[in-house]
């Protein structure tokens, strides 16, 4: 047998991109049962997420800063703040919000009709949201 061994950068990148892909498909007028989900998985991340450093660090970013979840745009918006605060926190570069959708705009998720179920993330000409 071997044991795999995920880094806590690379379980970052997955996990940023689950949070970026998830905003991104969120609906431009939420539901309240899409509202209070939102909230939930931001804030099971704190108590969750499996780094311990990790939690706690993003605990306080989201005490300073509630989940906005009332549109796509907004969730969006505060996805790239809330990741900011964590690359402050590591000396990383901020990445600039305005390049929010050019980044994850225009991702895709399938599942049905034969395809593998895979997200696309191109940024096709009339798949922006914004
Ligand atoms: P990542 O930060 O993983 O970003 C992936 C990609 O997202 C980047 O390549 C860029 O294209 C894009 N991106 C970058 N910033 C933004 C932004 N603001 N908005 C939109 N897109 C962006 N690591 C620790 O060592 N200590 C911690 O306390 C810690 N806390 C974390 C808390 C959470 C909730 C998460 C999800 C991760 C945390 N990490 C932490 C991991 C850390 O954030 C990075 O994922 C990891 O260091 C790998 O960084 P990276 O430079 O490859 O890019």
């Amino acid at each position: 047998s071997s044991t795999e061994y995920v880094s806590k950068e690379d379980l970052g990148r997955a996990t940023w991109l689950l949070l970026h892909s998830i905003a991104s498909q969120y609906p431009d007028e939420p539901t309240e049962r899409e509202k209070r989900d939102a909230k939930n998985l931001i804030n099971a991340m704190a108590t969750l997420y499996p780094c311990k450093e990790c939690q706690t660090h993003f605990k306080t970013v989201i005490e300073r800063n509630p989940p906005e979840v009332d549109s796509s745009v907004s969730f969006q918006e505060w996805m790239c703040k809330v990741h900011n605060a964590v690359n402050e926190k590591l000396g990383k570069e901020l990445f600039d919000c305005a390049k929010i959708d050019e980044r994850w705009g225009g991702v895709e998720c399938f599942g049905e009709d034969g395809n593998d179920g895979g997200c696309s993330f191109e940024n096709a000409p009339g798949k922006r949201k914004r």
